[in-house]
């Protein structure tokens, strides 16, 4: 069985190192020079750059649960939250520990990607150093390319603004704000590690965000009062600044959008079965396999989910039914499948959220693909820390990364936040008793 992987951020590791597992034969397609796709930070920006890491950015997660199951950080490591470069640092020392390098090809970019017969797709790939296309095929395809294309907002006017327009994937630093009047539009971790930074060197920020409405808590940011926030919505751009909804006009000399992602794979053929519509990737089972064409996975797209074990699970959970270890459902059934779970996610009425889990139902989500596939699910204590830290993180977002976790089992944690220690059955509050070393 031939496999070809697209993209080698933490992701596509994952999928080279279970496949060799499987006694598959795997060929990978890196289109930069390195491993880690995302936490292959250089703080460059450009067409060939993949990274979005900032400057000073540290981990939203906890490190225990941003890891494989079968490989672990550095028992030296004692901070809970890391530095992008320790991040880098575990993907390196996983590539080297199963040896996948060899099954990279590096500065390859995947151009094409079509079917050419039922269980048999042919790839096209640009070697970026020569400039040569080449062509292989393969019985399976990985889809791990994570997200690049940023989210703009459907305001009118956008293009009629003669400041300065950037979008949080370009952000790097603070510098470009220095002394300037900024809109900032965004309710995501981003916006705030912007704000945060922004803040010390801004003339004004004007942040207009959904946090209420999207996190349902309130925040206890501790700015400058040259930050105002406002949840007025913005009713169109002019060359100069935005007018609101209230009839209120405010002038800026930039626009920083922290409005997320759009889901593009440019390489798919139209015939590949996969269509995409307004962040929904469509037909996926599981929101994984391709239920046209099941000898093809995305993997990676459920979000405001866990990262890496999530994605393991669905690797997993693909690699039980290409390995014929379990017979996928009919194609029907599999669509009836897809449109259960929208019925049940109000798909219609909320169609960019299609592939949002969020803190309700991230569990659901990874427990539903251990049973169907027959399984092992994430520990019970990787799902509550991720479900505490996004219940904590937004009310204390200056200070969450300070605090410390400890594993105790697969069931139980600790945290020196004064907060809670997890139990098998429910939370306890402990205040500060334990203190982790
Ligand atoms: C600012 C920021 C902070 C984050 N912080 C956290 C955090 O604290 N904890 C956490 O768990 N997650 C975090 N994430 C989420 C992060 O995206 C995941 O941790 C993880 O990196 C996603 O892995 P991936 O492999 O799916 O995608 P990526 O890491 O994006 O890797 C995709 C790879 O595919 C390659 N590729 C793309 N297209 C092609 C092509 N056509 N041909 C060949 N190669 C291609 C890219 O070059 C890249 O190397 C953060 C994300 C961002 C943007």
């Amino acid at each position: 069985m031939k496999v070809a992987v697209v993209g080698c951020g933490p992701n596509g590791l994952c999928a080279i190192k279970n496949c060799i597992s499987e006694g598959f034969e795997v060929v990978a397609f890196e289109q930069t020079s390195e491993i880690g796709g995302e936490w292959n930070s250089n703080l460059e920006i450009g067409p060939n750059v993949h990274s979005k890491i900032y400057e000073g950015l540290m981990t939203n997660l906890i490190k225990e649960i941003m890891e494989f199951s079968d490989f672990s950080y550095d028992q030296n490591i004692t901070e809970s939250f890391l530095t992008a470069d320790k991040v880098q640092n575990y993907f390196l020392k996983y590539t080297e520990k199963f040896d996948l390098r060899k099954h990279i090809k590096f500065n390859h970019k995947v151009i094409n990607v079509r079917p050419i017969s039922d269980d048999q797709w042919e790839i096209i790939i640009k070697d970026l150093e020569t400039d040569e296309y080449k062509t292989i095929t393969s019985d399976k395809v990985f889809i791990c390319i994570g997200i690049s294309a940023p989210w703009m907002p459907k305001i009118e006017g956008l293009n009629e603004f003669q400041g300065k327009i950037i979008h949080s994937r370009d952000f790097r630093s603070t510098k470009m704000f220095e002394n300037k009047k900024v809109l900032l539009i965004g309710s995501g971790a981003s916006s705030l590690d912007m704000v945060i930074a922004i803040d010390k060197v801004a003339e004004k920020i004007t942040w207009v965000n959904k946090i209420q409405e999207t996190h349902g808590t309130s925040l206890k940011l501790e700015l400058s009062q040259r930050t105002v926030e406002k949840t007025i919505l913005i009713k169109r751009f002019t060359k100069s600044g935005a007018e609101f909804e209230n009839g209120s006009f405010e002038e800026f000399d930039i626009i920083a959008l922290a409005t997320g992602y759009d889901f593009t794979f440019p390489f798919l053929s139209v015939d590949s079965g996969i269509a995409v519509y307004d962040k929904c990737v469509q037909p996926l089972y599981k929101q994984c396999i391709n239920a046209n064409r099941p000898s093809m996975a995305i993997i990676g797209l459920p979000w405001f989910a866990l990262a890496m074990p999530m994605f393991e699970l669905q690797i997993k959970f693909c690699l039980k039914y290409w390995s014929d270890r379990k017979i996928l459902p009919s194609r029907e059934e599999m669509l009836l499948d897809i449109k259960k779970s929208f019925q049940k996610d109000e798909f219609d009425k909320n169609n960019h959220k299609a592939h949002y889990l969020g803190i309700e139902k991230h569990e659901d989500y990874y427990n539903d693909l251990a049973q169907t596939a027959e399984i092992e699910s994430i520990k019970p204590v990787i799902v509550k820390i991720f479900t505490h830290i996004m219940t904590h993180a937004f009310e204390n977002f200056q200070t969450f990364r300070k605090h410390k976790y400890k594993i105790l089992n697969d069931f139980d944690f600790l945290c020196d936040c004064s907060l809670k220690v997890d139990t098998k059955e429910e939370f306890q509050v402990h205040e500060n008793e334990d203190k982790i070393k």
